[in-house]
């Protein structure tokens, strides 16, 4: 069996991950959560870095012949706008997105999580991030989590106030061995930090105690639950749902670096207090993402989401940073650097991925010409393609060695397209590089578009197809000489923001300025 090696946060090494479980029929099966993203908004690529740690992972780990239930939730219930402040003071970041100049469009906080989460689906797809075995959502495992609650407080890990009900931290001896912090204050200021808490319940037993459940009857997202009505709290979604799908203990456990503490340590409290058992034996942690040396924010202009990036500059995309990009390329700049170093994305980096891309689907196109002309002849890449494609396979299961894995399979590209350039590849030769390629796109995803339909089509063309119809029934009216309907048809364009130039041969439209 191959070893997959990966750094564990717990240990403090890299060492071997080992799926406890195997299918029936023998295949070692890996048990794998992820932390997802909380939709207020649109994902950045910050976020994405990390997802793709997560898709590389699934990707090595099916690579090497095994089996993965991958599982990554959706937070659609908030959390608070000030999470490193104590005793943060802040709004629910859903309640607060809907009152923002974009939560004008949604009717209510449902209606914003809705798009946002279909927004995410769309990006998850461009980026050729392999869909989950299971997205479970936050606020349809509520009931799960009461449960939960109850279950801590049965058994003397909760107790419950005028305000919620908390986990008492000095009930859980194991506290901070994830991200060892053991600091009394430093644990204190990450319990108020990350509970939602809007005031500091003077009710705490003690100050590094965290909510399970909040009690809030005028909150804009509240269930009915035996200690009133309110809101879980956010810790307690991916314990729960982690071990509703993958069992009480988990052979992996990732996400973002900022979720190591205090998010990480309480879903282990939380977790291990209820069973008695270990929670998740691997950890992995994305190191976080600055853009050109500078953390991203929106105010410095350089907070970015993948639409920023991918969509033409007339819907938004930002031309300043070379929109619309090839989707592919943006993934393969942001797996460029190693997930367990802080990363710097530029525009440099992102332009020599295009043109690496570029390289990828040139390659891709010669060798399905090449299929389809089966010219007789030499097939002499057998050897550089199965060393290429062994390196790159060895160095993702070197704790995911992406920079060396890429320079593998980069290597694998250009002894395709030298051969080609030589001579046109026989049609054995391009069956081998084929298989390269085809290999190289499930272990890293940068090839081709794994989707069917390729990238899902962009808001653009679904607007100009919508006007194309139009124009084409208006045309149809006016033959059939129905003024009235074509006169309502004009109107609708119209009302679009499209402006129409009939010409004798036949009607152009562009976007009103
Ligand atoms: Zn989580």
């Amino acid at each position: 069996m191959s070893i997959f090696r990966l750094y564990n946060a717990l240990t403090r090494t890299v060492e071997p991950l080992e799926p406890s479980e195997q299918t029936k029929g023998g295949t070692p099966l890996l048990r794998f959560y992820c932390c997802g993203p909380t939709v207020y908004s649109y994902a950045h690529i910050g976020n994405f870095r990390t997802f793709l740690t997560a898709d590389l992972i699934v990707r090595t780990a099916e690579a090497i012949g095994w089996q993965v239930n991958y599982v990554s939730n959706v937070t659609d219930v908030g959390h608070l706008t000030e999470d490193d402040t104590a005793d943060a003071s802040g709004e629910d970041r859903m309640a607060k997105a809907l009152k923002s100049k974009e939560g004008e469009q949604f009717a209510n906080v449902w209606d914003l999580a809705r798009h946002y989460t279909s927004a995410l689906m769309a990006d998850w797809q461009a980026l050729n991030l392999r869909e989950p075995t299971v997205r479970p959502r936050a606020t349809e495992h509520v009931r799960e989590q009461i449960r939960a609650v109850e279950a801590l407080m049965e058994n003397g890990h909760a107790y419950e106030t005028n305000d919620g009900v908390y986990f008492h931290v000095p009930s859980f001896p194991n506290y901070g061995k994830l991200s060892g912090n053991t600091d009394i204050e430093t644990l204190a200021v990450g319990a108020a930090a990350e509970s939602r808490e809007v005031v500091v319940d003077e009710d705490k037993r003690d100050p590094r105690d965290f909510a399970l459940w909040k009690k809030d009857d005028a909150h804009l997202m509240q269930w009915y639950s035996p200690f009133g009505w309110g809101f879980p709290g956010w810790h307690l979604e991916c314990s729960v749902m982690a071990q509703k799908y993958l069992g009480e203990t988990i052979d992996l456990h990732g996400g973002g670096e900022d979720l190591r503490f205090p998010h990480h340590e309480c879903e282990i409290a939380q977790a291990e207090a209820i069973t008695g058992k270990p929670f998740a034996r691997h950890w992995s942690h994305t190191r976080f993402l600055q853009v050109e040396g500078k953390k991203m924010s929106k105010r410095d202009g350089n907070f970015l989401t993948l639409h920023d990036l991918t969509a033409s500059a007339d819907d938004g995309g930002r031309d300043d940073w070379g929109a619309p990009v090839d989707p592919l390329a943006l993934r393969l700049a942001l797996i460029s650097g190693h997930y367990g170093k802080p990363f710097n994305f530029t525009q440099a980096a992102l332009k020599a991925a295009a043109k690496n891309i570029q390289r990828y689907h040139d390659a891709d196109e010669a060798v399905q010409a090449a299929i389809a002309t089966n010219r007789e002849g030499e097939n002499s890449l057998e050897a550089p393609l199965a060393d290429a494609y062994g390196d790159a396979l060895a160095a993702m299961c070197d704790d995911l060695n992406t920079p060396e894995a890429l320079a593998a399979a980069y290597r694998g590209v250009n002894v395709i397209l030298s051969q080609h350039r030589q001579e046109p590849l026989s049609g054995a030769a391009a069956q081998t590089a084929s298989y390269f390629l085809n290999r190289i796109n499930g272990l890293l995803g940068i090839v081709r578009h794994e989707s069917p339909d390729g990238p899902p089509p962009k808001e653009d063309d679904a607007f100009a197809e919508h006007v194309e119809s139009l124009l084409e029934q208006r045309t149809a009216a006016r033959s059939s000489k129905d003024w009235a309907r074509a006169d309502a048809i004009r109107d609708e364009i119209d009302a679009l923001g499209v402006e129409v130039m009939d010409n004798p041969t036949g009607s152009t439209w562009r976007r009103k300025l």
